[in-house]
């Protein structure tokens, strides 16, 4: 699904876990695509398919950047790596070392929570280990597909939280730390802020956003100006 120009979007398939939005950027004539996050396991052959019918070829997608390492938004990344062999991993440095060395704390979020999954999803420590290939820092600016895209790190939901920006756009992909129905990110999962949270979700406020493209939920074409911090400013007090 297009959402303009040179973004497109494959809705996430929430079922007994939620699963991310895949975001797809770049020019195709640039044969220099990048996917934003996976989503939850299960859902690559739905997602490959998508992929195919909009037109993509796969040997275009260079790489896949995770706006952070939650589950829902790198539990696919296996079975996307299967198909697409060649995809590059970027994540934030802050989140790079634990998924290098196999610390599974930050993709689970909670102890509770890894042993439902690892139940449910017949998961073995370990399954989430995988070699990064750049380490994000935030503030650098990415040249990929015909695009510019600001890194920010933004961390509060976690601790390698990342937003991609892009100015000429005026397009925000923020992860899980802001929604488009006035809902912020968890900030109770493990490395996160409610504080730092504060800081970030005011530092996005700063910026001229029309299009929200945020890892779950509705996406918002036509940003009313002002909303970010409109959201920052209602949940201010939570945010201790
Ligand atoms: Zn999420
Ligand atoms: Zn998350």
């Amino acid at each position: 699904m297009e959402i303009k120009g040179n973004i497109f979007f494959i809705p996430g398939q929430d079922a007994f876990l939620p699963d991310s939005h895949v975001y797809v950027i770049g020019d195709m004539k640039t044969k220099d695509l990048t996917l934003i996050d996976a989503g939850i396991m299960g859902n690559g052959s739905y997602k490959i398919n998508l992929l195919e019918k909009a037109g993509f070829q796969l040997e275009d997608i260079k790489r896949i950047i995770l706006t952070h390492t939650h589950i829902d938004h790198m539990g696919c990344l296996a079975e996307l790596r299967v198909i697409i062999p060649h995809l590059e991993l970027w994540v934030h440095e802050e989140e790079a070392l634990p998924l290098q060395r196999g610390d599974e704390r930050t993709v689970y979020g909670m102890e509770a929570f890894r042993s439902l999954c690892q139940t449910q999803f017949h998961l073995k420590p370990g399954d989430f280990s995988f070699p990064v290939h750049r380490q994000l820092q935030g503030g650098e600016t990415l040249d990929i597909g015909g695009m510019g895209w600001e890194v920010l790190h933004i961390p509060g939901h976690s601790l390698g939280s990342i937003a991609l920006y892009n100015a000429d756009e005026k397009v925000l992909i923020p992860g899980d730390v802001i929604y488009a129905d006035h809902a912020i990110g968890r900030f109770d999962l493990h490395g996160a802020s409610g504080r730092t949270l504060r800081e970030s979700l005011f530092r996005l406020a700063e910026l001229d956003v029309d299009v929200l493209l945020p890892g779950h939920n509705r996406v918002a074409r036509d940003l009313r100006p002002g909303y970010i911090g409109e959201t920052a400013k209602e949940w201010e007090s939570y945010l201790t």
